[in-house]
């Protein structure tokens, strides 16, 4: 049967289905693997699914059945009466259907299902003649009569739930099931009386009119709080609008031989291949849903005293259990299924790829990997990258009670717990005691390493993601939390106010870095395995991935933790940050303080041997790897102390008068530090900085070469460049230090350098600038900043309220603003490799560890990554799937 476009209601059963275009999109998830269901002859109950579209169309008109709609339901429910040879209201064999809602990916319970749909005051009587068995026919209307109410009507639950009440009381009974007919005709007649008072109307008798008035709540519980909020939640476009589906209803409630359950291919939770899942005998699916009755096991469990399926009903366990493993091999995925058992036969109601937690969908990928059920390629594309952060930050205990103080940006994932400290001097104070504590500041600045490094976490009232704060604390693998909604510092009174609550300096705080939240209080933590599979996966993905994963690190620990977590090397070392080291920082700062150059190049050539040393350091952790250093980036103001102690203390121990520090400060200050003397700038001007720096480093090369004896490639970049001129002028100078080293040493080794993208100049002259770089590294960082004239520090400010109305899809800051940042990089990389064709490409922004980014980086043939130690493993998982993704797309089109 060919799919006419106009075609809306699309049925199947009995080993077929009507095939729809885009099914999952235009049945929804579940009408779509009921269709599939059925055309590989499972047994389902037949039925037709109304697609998505009619969902849209019905909203859009002002809640009208869109034209057509009528006459193909007709048919299609005439035709079902064929099949099953009943009819709706029919007085002799009436048929009860299902009406169910199922969109494009499951949103569970959040939208609307009506059961036992059919039933009135005279089919009833037919349905008890026909089963025999009037209970269960009164049982089934009771119920109908709740839900259709409920749902369609909106008649509130807690009426039915009194009158229920009412009649267990009245009964001397305390289950449900053990009201006898009687009682039940009663309950019913007290239903149908309470319905009408409360609506003015009686229940609709005409099964016609009840399927319509179901149709529509479906399509419109779309639209109710619940599925708005959750689609808000997880990302799904409220265009999509939800099916429906129409199906005859089969009874687990129907007697001993009957029961209904759901059924998991592989434990949910652990990953394990075991089949598993719960049953209730002489139910219906709502009461395990409404947990009214305890379920019991499918498989025996010496845990649990009541028999399990296996013993109670083993031919349909073992019917089970082979349509089951049938299910997983066809859909190649670990399957959550819902059955029912209508007097001993045995119906597939759903099926579905089964939720799962990250580590047991690691495993199930793997396995099923092994099993050859599906690909290696595709168990890569299995895993969300961005839960793979779960497995290696420590995390809040998920059962652990939780009393907010503040929710921020979750800007550092993992968990910690220390004592509040508002310095970074205290910080430090507090961690040479032994003391675990969380840095609670309004911003961070180069000048808090030190503080950052003593502290479990750090939390500060502004900052976006990519602020100081976030990038240092990433880098550090510590968690952090930035722009805390309400946190106010009072460093006069020691306290740090979050809305209304008062913490003072040293009362207990907890950080969850990966929900943004800071809590009162120690809060329990538990520590996340890596397990052999996790291992496995990451293998896997590194046989499939093009681009290289590199690490932004700055110290050996961070080079050696990288290394740990699989990077192929360093892509940017902000030389800047070796300056937490106190000695190394004092001398910096009187080299900034110097009056002459020669006095500056005497006290650089101190400098020089902790730089060196740091660079030997670096490079010994990355055997075999590029390592890339960048030139001093940031403005000099920054190194020097900014409050009144510390500048007293520094000018005492320079031995000259604090105002000589003030008088330096205020000839360094900028109105506009970012865009001011940094970077290359500061190299042009100050030549003895980036001289004494190139020295280092290919000292450092020279010297970790030998020791290991394989030569070490080192690459110098340099930041904020703008003008070709600049990085021409710029690597005489360096070249010139570079060859001076050299000679000294005796010695000849390939060094490359290349320039930092991060000025939208940069980009348009790239043509040029490759000229001159042996590489490029996009800063995207700066880029984002320069391009969009966004300051990243105050961004989250008014890209929240961007993103609410819709003005922007992601933080441009977080993921690759493809139309406009995007494109200055594909231009730039266009016009560079028109000059140099094999120019090394690299990202060392932080969109560097970001999924999403990533997918983009892989289309423009960008080299390598580089991010974050502890996003590693996240940036080798998306780079593979960016991979696997590109290659079956460009397989597609030679296909096409
Ligand atoms: C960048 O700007 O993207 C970058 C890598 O450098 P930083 O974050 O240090 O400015
Ligand atoms: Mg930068």
């Amino acid at each position: 049967m060919l799919d006419q476009p106009e075609k809306s209601v699309f049925a199947f059963g009995r080993g077929k289905a009507d095939p729809a275009v885009d099914e999952t999109s235009r049945l929804g998830g579940k009408g779509a693997n009921l269709a599939e269901m059925s055309r590989i002859g499972l047994p389902v109950p037949p039925g037709f699914t109304i697609s998505t579209d009619m969902c849209r169309a019905y909203l859009e008109s002002g809640r009208r059945l869109p034209p057509g709609l009528k006459e193909q339901v007709e048919t299609a429910m005439a035709a079902l009466e064929k099949v099953t040879k009943q009819k709706l209201g029919c007085l002799k064999n009436p048929l009860l259907v299902s009406v169910r809602s199922g969109a494009q990916v499951s949103m569970p319970g959040m939208m609307d299902t009506v059961l036992n749909l059919g039933l009135n005051d005279e089919t009833v009587e037919a349905l008890a003649k026909r089963t025999k068995d009037p209970r269960f026919a009164y049982d089934t209307y009771r119920r109908f009569i709740q839900m259709y109410a409920t749902v369609v009507i909106g008649v509130p639950h807690e009426l039915f739930e009194e009158r229920l009440e009412g009649a267990r009381d009245l009964a001397g009974v305390e289950r449900d099931d053990e009201l006898d007919v009687e009682a039940l005709k009663k309950l019913i007649i007290g239903y149908l009386i309470d319905i009408e008072a409360d609506m003015d109307d009686p229940f609709p008798q005409d099964p016609q009119e009840q399927l319509w008035g179901a149709i529509k709540a479906v399509f419109s519980s779309w639209k109710n709080p619940r599925a708005v909020t959750y689609r808000a939640l997880h990302g799904i476009p409220d265009e999509w609008g939800t099916a429906v589906t129409v199906q005859m209803m089969v009874f687990g409630n129907s007697g001993p031989e009957s029961a209904t359950g759901v059924a998991f291919t592989r434990d949910p939770s652990t990953g394990e291949r075991r089949f598993f899942g719960e049953y209730l005998l002489n139910a219906q699916g709502e009461d395990i849903v409404a947990g009214t009755r305890t379920p019991d096991p499918l498989q025996p469990d010496p845990a649990r005293k009541r028999k399990s399926m296996r013993e109670k009903l083993p031919h349909s366990f073992s019917q089970l259990q082979q349509l089951a493993s049938m299910l997983e091999s066809h859909f190649g995925d670990m399957q959550d299924i819902e059955f029912t058992i209508d007097n001993g036969s045995l119906w597939i109601l759903q099926t579905r790829s089964g939720k799962r937690t990250i580590n047991a969908g690691i495993r199930i990928a793997v396995e099923l990997a092994k099993e050859k059920v599906i690909s290696k390629a595709e168990a890569v594309l299995r895993i969300d990258p961005a839960s793979v952060d779960q497995l290696i930050h420590p995390m809040i205990d998920p059962d652990a009670a939780r009393k907010k103080l503040s929710a921020g940006l979750p800007a550092s994932p993992g968990a910690a717990t220390g004592a509040v400290v508002l310095t970074s001097d205290a910080a430090v104070e507090a961690a040479a005691e032994g003391r675990k504590v969380i840095l609670v500041r309004p911003e961070t600045s180069p000048d808090d390493i030190h503080g950052m490094a003593a502290a479990e976490g750090i939390v500060t009232s502004r900052g976006g993601m990519t602020s100081h704060a976030a990038v240092v604390a990433r880098g550090m693998g510590k968690p952090c939390i930035t722009s805390a909604s309400g946190l106010h510092i009072d460093r006069s009174k020691g306290v740090a106010r979050f809305g209304r609550m008062v913490v003072h300096e040293g009362e207990l705080i907890t950080l969850d870095g990966s929900s943004g939240e800071v809590l009162l209080g120690n809060v329990p933590k538990v520590q996340r395995e890596v397990s052999g599979d996790f291992a496995t996966l990451m293998d896997w993905a590194d046989d499939v991935r093009r681009m290289r994963v590199r690490a932004n690190a700055d110290s050996a620990e961070d080079a050696a933790i990288a290394r740990s977590f699989g990077a192929q090397g360093i892509g940017l070392c902000r030389t800047e940050n070796m300056f937490s080291n106190a000695d190394a920082l004092h001398l910096m700062r009187m080299v900034i303080m110097s009056e002459s150059e020669r006095d500056r190049r005497n006290l650089l050539d101190r400098l020089y041997a902790m730089q060196r040393d740091a660079f030997v350091e670096l490079f010994v952790k990355m055997p075999g790897q590029p390592v890339c250093l960048r030139l001093l980036d940031p403005p000099l103001e920054e190194f020097l102390p900014h409050d009144v102690p510390r500048q007293e203390a520094f000018a005492k121990a320079i031995k000259r008068p604090v105002q000589d520090v003030h008088l330096r400060l205020e000839q360094l200050r900028e109105i506009n530090p970012m865009l001011g003397n940094r970077g290359a700038r500061l190299a042009i001007c100050y030549p003895e900085i980036a001289e004494m720096q190139t020295r280092a480093i290919i000292e450092a090369a020279i010297e970790a070469g030998k020791a290991s004896g394989a030569p070490i490639v080192p690459e110098i970049v340099v930041p904020l460049v703008s003008y070709y001129q600049e990085l021409r002028h710029l690597r005489e100078t360096l070249d010139a230090s570079a060859q001076e080293t050299m000679r000294a040493h005796k010695a000849d080794i390939r060094y490359l350098i290349g320039c930092i993208v991060e000025v939208p100049r940069a980009a348009i002259r790239a043509d040029l600038i490759a000229d001159a770089a042996d590489f490029f590294s996009f800063g995207t960082n700066d880029l984002t900043q320069t391009t969009l004239g966004i300051s990243r520090d105050d961004a989250s400010q008014f890209l929240s309220r961007y993103l609410e109305l819709g003005i922007i899809e992601h933080d441009p800051f977080i993921t690759v603003d493809r139309e406009g940042v995007g494109d200055v990089i594909k231009q730039a990389i266009a016009k560079g490799r028109a000059t140099k064709p094999d120019l090394l490409l690299g990202v060392t922004g932080e969109h560097g560890g970001d999924p999403a980014s990533i997918a983009f980086f892989e289309e423009t043939g960008i080299d390598y990554v580089s991010c974050s130690p502890y996003r590693i493993p996240v940036a080798r998982l998306a780079a593979a799937q960016a991979a696997v993704r590109a290659e079956r797309t460009a397989k597609a089109a030679a296909k096409a």
